[in-house]
């Protein structure tokens, strides 16, 4: 069962993500990055808007398959910037790698 937690968008400003919030999940990130896998990163996107982020500490290794090619971000229509929205979840998982 996934756990929400509402403040996880707010828990990620100081990880460098404050632009998920902005994303209204048109897909066009999906659609334009090249791994082709599971509706990445809007996913990731999604998961921070609903608070989901058991989904992100329970396959972390996900976000590791990025290429920081910034195809999505360049594309995004709102400036979610979600090549860097990617970056900085690498950096929460980390952190809260190191802690467990
Ligand atoms: S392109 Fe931007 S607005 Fe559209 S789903 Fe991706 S992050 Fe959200
Ligand atoms: S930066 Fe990462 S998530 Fe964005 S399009 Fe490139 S590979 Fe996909």
């Amino acid at each position: 069962m996934t756990v929400v937690d509402p403040g996880f968008a707010e828990e990620l400003y100081q990880f460098g993500v404050d632009t998920a919030l902005d994303c209204f999940n048109c897909g066009t990130c999906a659609a334009i990055c090249p791994l082709i896998y599971e509706h990445f990163p809007r996913k990731m996107v999604r998961y921070i808007q609903i608070g989901a982020k058991d989904r992100i500490l329970e396959n972390p290794q996900e976000l590791w398959r990025c290429l920081h090619c910034g195809l999505c971000t360049k594309t995004c229509p709102r400036e979610a910037d979600p090549g860097e929205v990617i970056l900085g979840l690498k950096r929460y998982v980390v952190a809260n790698w190191r802690r467990s």
